[in-house]
């Protein structure tokens, strides 16, 4: 039972209680009054009926009136059980039921005797000296004619009454108690029922703090209890719906931090580490775990970064700088600091933004290189086009034999130049993607029999014998022309990179076979037997420009270039290359590209 409960129990108890103490005790009183008045009653009745029963008016001589009334009195006693005096009208008492008459006083001024003269009946309640009690005298007048010639008087003990009145207060008492436990079974019930819905809504305020917004008040009466109940529907309802936008604003932020390329750490006013999603923990290091809590200058990060930090605070102004990270992993970061402000406060925090643009920087880097490498590839033979025609027109047109060998050099250097240029907007076009893909299903051994062909002259020239490996029934879908770009790239290499009388071969084997005889993939092996690549160079023969042997390679028409578009070629058919090479040996370009798109 709660204690709201109990109070009210309690003021209804002792609500219920006195007002029935108070009515109890007026009905006792009432009660009391009427059985006095009950016996005033039957004892006039009685009295009348002695007096209607007996000779009260008889004459004789005084001993002799007081012998007669006196046995009278005691007569009358014995079936009454009441004390009863006959009194002469002069006061002399002439009878008595309990004391002999003559040593009685005159009763004349007694009140009953005085009211009884007066009215015709009187009453009173007295201590007797005779009896020694309280008794409750009656008289009425004895009358002959109209003259009164003496009283008769009864009197009960007192005793009698008080004893019929206890009764009648025990009788009282008992009742009031069975009322009083009645009273107080219907006061808790009633304060029940007023402080169950209360209980109830307190359970459900209860669950409300605890966000179980889902409970409800049942439905109660109309009436400001109800209201209540019907208002705290309402306010847990807006709570519920309140609570699921912010959860679902929560999950929304939680998306966009948890896909964000971008690092996001959060710095609170207490200049404490608050926040930091997956991007943050990868570029810096540490986990969420590691550093949420942490003051950012115990975080253990870059000095400068600190730095920079601790200067936002200082300032509170938006910063943004490039930095190089050197943990987990080399990197080049831009960061953005943010102060954050609220409206209703100044300041609160600072919100940092990582950037990795290494990627960024390394591309600007490569481009920028690229831009100088052409225009050292363009200016070389440029120069030799532009010193022979120099020395051409300085005089040595005239000599004939000099001259066809200067204006041939003139026409190879011009020709590369071409091949040079070709090549370089080749690349830049595959790069940026700007050629769409055409893919269609080649019948492997007629495309590279006619593409070999190409080169067959050029590899008989220095007797290197070009041979042709591939099953019958091999297809692959892929775009012809640049497939045919790849193979002539690697075999001219091939060629170019082999002695005379060496050999270049191509192998075409189907891979990934599956239980129907089908192939997923296709491996293309270009090999020769020539002077091979060194270790060391393996990894950036793909690079652009990138050559072994500059001075060899430009003596054999290379751009530099060939490998770089056989990479990017290879790549847009989402396929893999790999070199292996030894040198004196050979080397052996392997292609694995997939056989469906
Ligand atoms: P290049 O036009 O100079 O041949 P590539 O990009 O085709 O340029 O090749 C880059 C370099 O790789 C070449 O300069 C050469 O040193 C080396 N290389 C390519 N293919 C071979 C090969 N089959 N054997 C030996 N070296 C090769």
């Amino acid at each position: 039972m709660t204690k709201f409960r109990a109070k009210l129990t309690l003021i209804l108890i002792l609500l219920i209680g006195c007002s029935m103490l108070i009515v109890g005790l007026f009905m006792a009183k009432v009660l009391e009054d009427s059985h006095i008045q009950a016996l005033e009653d039957n004892m006039e009745r009685e009295l009348k009926v002695i007096l209607a029963t007996g000779d009260w008016t008889r004459n004789g001589s005084d001993s002799e009136l007081m012998s007669y009334y006196t046995e009278q009195a005691k007569r009358i006693k014995a079936s009454t059980d009441s004390r009863l005096t006959y009194v002469r009208a002069d006061g002399r008492v002439l009878g008595d039921s309990d004391q002999s008459p003559e040593q009685m006083d005159n009763h004349l001024t007694r009140p009953e005797i005085v009211t009884a003269a007066a009215n015709g009946v009187g009453y009173t309640t007295r201590y007797s000296d005779t009896l020694k009690e309280n008794m409750l005298y009656a008289a009425i007048p004895v009358k002959k004619g109209e003259q009164i010639t003496g009283y008769i008087r009864l009197a009960m003990s007192l005793e009698q009454v008080d004893r019929s009145i206890l009764h009648l207060w025990y009788f009282l008492i008992s009742g009031l108690a069975i009322l009083f436990v009645i009273a107080g079974i219907v006061s808790y019930r009633i304060a029940k029922g007023i402080t169950r819905p209360i209980e109830k809504m307190t359970r459900v305020a209860k669950q409300i703090t605890n966000m179980n917004y889902e409970s409800r008040v049942p439905a109660y009466s109309n009436d400001e209890v109800g209201q209540l109940g019907q208002a705290i529907n309402r306010m847990s309802e807006s709570l519920q719906q309140q609570m699921a936008r912010i959860q679902e604003n929560e999950r929304r932020l939680q998306g966009v931090m948890e896909n964000m390329i971008s690092g996001i750490m959060m710095i609170d006013r207490e200049e404490r580490i608050v926040l930091l999603n997956p991007a943050g923990e990868d570029i810096l290091g540490f986990s969420a775990q590691e550093l949420l809590g942490k003051k950012y200058n115990e975080a253990k990060q870059q000095y400068e970064f600190t730095k920079l930090i601790q200067e936002c605070i200082e300032t509170r102004e938006p910063i943004s700088d490039e930095m190089i990270f050197y943990y987990p992993a080399e990197m080049i970061l831009e960061i953005n600091l943010i102060p954050i402000a609220h409206e209703d406060e100044e300041w609160s925090g600072v919100l940092v933004v990582l950037h990795d643009t290494t990627a960024v920087r390394r591309l600007e880097r490569m481009r920028s290189e690229f831009v100088a490498n052409v225009s050292h590839e363009l200016k070389t033979p440029i120069a030799a086009v532009k010193g022979f025609a120099e020395t051409l027109l300085a005089g040595a047109l005239n000599d004939k034999d000099t001259a066809v060998s200067f204006l041939q050099i003139i026409f190879d250097e011009s020709e590369r130049l071409n091949r040079l240029i070709g090549d370089i907007l080749e690349l830049s076009k595959i790069e940026s993607k700007r050629i769409p893909m055409h893919f269609s299903p080649i019948y492997m051994p007629e495309f590279l029999e006619k593409t070999v062909s190409v080169l067959r002259k050029e590899a008989e020239k220095k007797h290197i014998e070009l041979s042709l490996y591939v099953d019958e029934d091999i297809y692959i879908e892929a775009d012809e022309d640049r497939l045919r770009q790849i193979l002539i790239n690697l075999l001219s290499n091939g060629i170019n990179y082999t002695q005379d009388g060496g050999k270049v071969k191509v192998r075409v084997e189907p891979l990934e076979m599956n239980g129907d005889g089908d192939y997923e993939r296709l491996r293309i092996i270009v090999s020769d037997t020539g002077i091979g690549i060194p270790k060391k160079d393996l990894p950036r023969i793909f690079e652009r420009f990138y050559r072994v042997d500059k001075a060899r390679s430009r003596s054999s028409g290379g751009t530099g270039l060939g490998l770089s578009i056989v990479k990017h070629l290879v790549e847009l058919h989402k396929g893999t290359i790999r070199v292996d090479s030894e040198v004196g040996v050979g080397t052996k370009f392997t292609i694995e590209l997939p056989v469906i798109h």
